[in-house]
């Protein structure tokens, strides 16, 4: 038990941590948001460090919008001139990988929303179109329904219609072992108002692992992947980035994972009790979960930015 971490930063000191950095990649939903409503004081936070001359980043695990419809969002809760290219999504960013990674020649089954069709399609992959009305018709099952051989990857994210017949599809399409198996991101819920939560991507993900027997690629946080797709479009020290974060198992394990500092805000969904939890825990892995600094709110760094 004990060691390192959580670290609560208080005046001086998050002003000595946000001069040794020039990079600063925030976590959207919990962090700078809470669905429609911004965090106080973070639109003046994020402006304020661009005016002292930090490169700014928004790593965002939800799918369901495209750049263009963040930009929108942005403007709308008081952030203002925040550009589409420093905004790195999970639906940008798995449209990027199929497209630069993968290199993919045939088309994606989407089990997705309308933010991933739309990356997609910007990014020029071939999405197989379905025919969700003709599934439905009298006659039609997962017995006697097209499945079309062109489709090479499986794409999953959060998706409000996701049904069983989207279920067995994929999961034939995966029975080939070449046909690539990709989510967006992995997390299992996010809280809604009223005390309510909806299932994540990653809970529709673990029912096709399970019906596949076979384990999807993930895109989005914690996987290293959404910082390359920032530091291959801007040079990134690691050293010099910082990730600000509000869940435990993915912002702060992304932060770990690509060597990054790390700050917890309390404004989301993991508790510093939780964070303590990890810390103290002797199991291997656990500590990378465990956030190097904590603050109640990204409204913290407003004093160490002002004059
Ligand atoms: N995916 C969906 C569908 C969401 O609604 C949310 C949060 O509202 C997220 C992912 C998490 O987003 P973030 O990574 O910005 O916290
Ligand atoms: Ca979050």
């Amino acid at each position: 038990g004990g060691g390192r971490g959580c670290v609560t930063l208080r005046g001086a000191q998050i002003r000595d941590l946000l001069d040794s950095k020039h990079n600063v990649l925030f976590d959207c939903d919990g962090v700078i948001w809470n669905g429609e409503a911004a965090v106080t004081g973070a639109p003046e936070v994020v402006s304020l460090l661009k005016q002292r001359g930090k490169r700014v980043f928004f790593v965002t695990n939800n799918c369901t919008r495209p750049r263009e419809n963040y930009v929108q969002k942005f403007s709308r809760l008081g952030f203002t001139d925040i550009a589409e290219e420093e905004i790195f999504s999970s639906a940008y960013c798995s449209a990027a990988y199929l497209r630069d990674v993968a290199r993919l020649q045939g088309k994606v089954f989407v089990i997705g929303c309308s933010g991933v069709m739309k990356e997609l399609q910007d990014a020029g992959v071939p999405v197989l179109e379905e025919d969700e009305a003709a599934d439905r018709e009298p006659g039609t099952s997962i017995y006697n329904c097209p499945l079309d051989p062109d489709v090479k990857a499986v794409l999953v994210g959060y998706d409000e219609n996701f049904t069983f017949m989207k279920l067995a599809k994929a999961s034939c399409y995966l029975m080939n072992s070449e046909c690539l198996f990709l989510a967006t991101d992995p997390d299992p819920w996010h809280p809604l108002r009223g005390g309510r939560i909806t299932p994540g991507s990653g809970s529709l993900t673990a029912a096709l692992e399970t019906a596949s027997s076979r384990k999807a690629t993930v895109i989005g946080k914690p996987s290293r992947f959404m910082y390359e797709c920032i530091s291959s479009q801007f040079d990134l020290d690691p050293d010099r980035s910082l990730m600000v974060g509000d869940r435990l198992e993915t912002d702060i394990l992304f932060g770990s994972n690509c060597g990054l500092s790390t700050v917890l805000t309390l404004t989301g969904v993991s508790t510093l009790e939780e964070a303590h939890r990890y810390r103290d825990s002797d199991e291997p892995g656990q500590k990378d979960c465990v956030p190097d600094y904590v603050v109640e709110s990204v409204a913290d760094f407003l004093e160490a930015l002002e004059e």
